[in-house]
C-alpha cells in the first residue's frame, strides 16, 4: 500500500489539482487510465473538433462570398490533410504533457485504470494506494443508446470519428445536441451528405427554442434534417448503413441510408469504472457523483470536479470547479461555485452562444422583460450583410439585471463575453451601458439589445 496526501483520478482538469497539491509540497498521485493523458478536451473533444472546424467555416464563407459580389468556390479540399493536422497537434500535445509531469516535484503518475477498493483506497496496475484527500476528475464517455442492431455496425462516436483517413460519402449523425450539430456542420463543409436524426422536437433543447429553429433552417440548407425522428433500428448492408426512424407524431417509420453513422446523443458518466461504492460516495439519479456547493461528495475528503459531476459539462466549468476543490482542500477554504453565469458555445454554422436562463425558466421565478435584436439592426451587421441572426436578452423587471443572454450569429462566443464580464461583476443594464462600445463593431449588438428589452 502507498500513502499519498493527495489523490487525483483524471488527468483533464485533475491536472490543474495535481499542479497545485504538488506546488503545495504534498505528496500527490495523478492516475489517467490513457492510452491518451490530458482528458476529453485536449484530445476528443474542444481543440481537436475546433481545429477541424476552423477550416470548415472558412469554407462556408467561400461558398457565401457570392452575396458581397465575390465569385468564388472551393476547388478542393484536402480532408486527410485537416484530419492529420488535428492529429499531429494531439500528438505534440502528448508529448509536451508527459515530459511537464516528469519535472512535477512530488507527483507520482499512474498509467491505469483506477478503482475504489475499500474507504479512501484505489487500486491501479495491481498496485494499492491510500490518499488522505481524493479529487475524482474522471469525466464522461460517449453514451451510446440501447438501439436494436447498433452492436452489429461500425459506427463513429465523437472519438472514433478522429481517426478517419478518408472522407465519408454520406454520414447519417444520430443526435440533435451540440456534438452532432458541430460535426454535422464539419463534414458537411468537407463535402459529405450528411443526414441528422434527432428524436426530441428540435435540436439543441438547451438553447431558445427560436434559436434552434434558426439552427435547424439554416443547417437545412447544407444537409437533412430530421427532428422527431427517433432511431428504432439500425441495419449494416452492402449500401452502407440503414437508421429506420420512428416520428413521435405519427408513428410512422422512415428508412435513411448512409456510408457511415455517428453516434452523437450525449454523455455519460464514467463513475460506474471507479467502483465508489466501495469508498461510500452516492451518485445521483443520472449515475453523475453527488457534491455539495463545495464539490465535497458525502465522504469527507473527497471532491468532485468537472463532467464527473455532471453539472456544467464544459471545459471552462471544469477548470474553475478544479481550482475551487483545490482551493478548499488543500488551502482549508470553503468556496462555492457561482453557477449563475456560466457561458456556453456552439461551433456550428450559424454560431451560437448563450449565457444564464432561457426565457422559460428566467419566468418561473421572476417577472421577466425581454429585448431582441438582429445583427442587421447595428452597422456592422448590416455591413456584413447578417440578415438572420440576432441575439436575445432576457431581464429582472425590477432589478434591471440581466437573467440571460443568447445569441445566434457570427462570433457569437467572443460576443457573449462581454455580457458574461457584465452578469459577474453587478449583473445589470447599467453596467453595460457604462462602456462605450467601439462604432461600428459587433459589440454594439449587446447594448442595443439590452436597451430594447421590454414587456
Ligand atoms: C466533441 C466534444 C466537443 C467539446 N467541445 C467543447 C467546447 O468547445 N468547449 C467546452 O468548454 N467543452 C467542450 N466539450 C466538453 C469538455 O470536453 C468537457 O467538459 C471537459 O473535457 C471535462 O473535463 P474533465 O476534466 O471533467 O474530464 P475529462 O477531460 O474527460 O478527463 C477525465 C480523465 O479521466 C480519465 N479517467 C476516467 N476514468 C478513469 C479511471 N477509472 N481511472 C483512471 N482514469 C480515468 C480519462 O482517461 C480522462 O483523461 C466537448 C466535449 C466533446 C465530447
Amino acid at each position: 500500500m502507498k500513502d499519498y496526501e493527495v489523490i487525483v483520478i483524471g488527468s483533464g482538469c485533475g491536472a490543474l489539482i495535481s499542479d497545485e497539491a504538488a506546488g503545495a509540497g504534498l505528496k500527490t498521485a495523478l492516475i489517467d487510465k490513457g492510452p491518451l493523458i490530458g482528458g476529453t478536451c485536449l484530445n476528443w473533444g474542444c481543440i481537436p473538433s475546433k481545429q477541424l472546424i476552423y477550416p470548415a467555416d472558412r469554407i462556408v464563407e467561400i461558398e457565401e462570398a457570392g452575396r458581397f459580389g465575390i465569385a468564388a468556390s472551393v476547388e478542393a479540399v484536402d480532408f486527410g490533410a485537416i484530419m492529420e493536422r488535428m492529429r499531429l497537434s494531439r500528438r505534440e500535445g502528448q508529448q509536451h504533457l508527459r515530459q511537464g509531469m516528469k519535472s512535477v516535484k512530488n507527483l507520482t503518475f499512474y498509467e491505469g485504470e483506477a478503482r475504489f477498493v475499500a474507504d479512501h483506497t484505489l487500486e491501479v496496475g495491481g498496485e494499492k494506494l491510500k490518499g488522505e484527500k481524493i479529487f475524482i476528475a474522471t469525466g464522461s464517455r460517449p453514451f451510446v443508446p440501447p438501439v436494436k442492431g447498433l452492436e452489429g455496425v461500425d459506427y463513429l462516436t465523437n472519438e472514433s470519428a478522429l481517426e478517419l483517413k478518408e472522407l465519408p460519402e454520406s454520414l447519417i449523425i444520430i443526435g440533435g445536441g451540440y456534438i452532432a450539430v458541430e460535426y454535422g456542420h464539419f463534414f458537411a463543409a468537407m463535402g459529405t451528405e450528411v443526414t441528422i436524426l434527432e428524436m426530441a422536437g428540435r435540436l439543441v433543447l438547451s438553447e431558445e427554442p427560436e434559436i434552434a429553429e434558426l439552427l435547424e433552417k439554416k443547417l437545412g440548407e447544407r444537409m437533412t434534417v430530421r427532428t422527431g425522428a427517433g432511431a428504432e433500428e439500425v441495419k449494416g448492408g452492402k449500401d452502407g448503413v440503414t437508421v429506420v426512424t420512428v416520428d413521435s407524431q405519427s408513428g410512422k417509420r422512415k428508412s435513411y441510408t448512409a456510408q457511415r453513422i455517428m453516434m452523437a446523443v450525449g454523455r455519460r458518466s464514467n463513475a460506474d469504472l471507479l467502483d465508489v461504492a466501495k469508498t461510500g460516495v452516492k451518485l445521483d439519479e443520472r449515475g453523475f457523483i453527488k457534491v455539495n456547493a463545495r464539490l465535497e461528495t458525502n465522504v469527507p475528503d473527497i471532491f468532485a470536479v468537472g463532467d464527473a459531476n455532471g453539472r456544467q459539462m464544459f471545459t471552462h466549468m471544469a477548470n474553475r470547479e478544479a481550482a475551487i476543490a483545490a482551493h478548499n482542500a488543500i488551502n482549508g477554504a470553503s468556496l462555492e461555485v457561482d453557477y449563475s453565469a456560466v457561458p456556453h458555445a456552439v461551433y456550428s454554422h450559424p454560431q451560437i452562444a448563450a449565457v444564464g436562463m432561457r426565457e422559460e425558466e428566467a419566468k418561473k421565478d421572476h417577472h421577466v422583460i425581454v429585448g431582441r435584436t438582429n445583427y442587421y439592426d447595428v452597422a456592422k451587421g448590416e455591413a456584413m450583410l447578417e440578415t438572420e441572426g440576432f441575439a436575445k436578452v432576457i431581464l429582472d423587471k425590477k432589478t434591471q439585471k440581466i437573467l440571460g443572454f443568447h445569441i445566434i450569429g457570427p462570433y457569437a462566443p467572443g460576443l457573449i463575453q462581454e455580457v458574461v464580464n457584465a452578469m459577474t461583476s453587478g449583473g445589470g443594464v447599467e453596467e453595460l451601458n457604462q462602456g462605450i462600445h467601439i462604432h461600428p463593431a459587433l459589440t454594439e449588438l449587446i447594448p442595443v439589445t439590452v436597451n430594447s428589452a421590454g414587456e
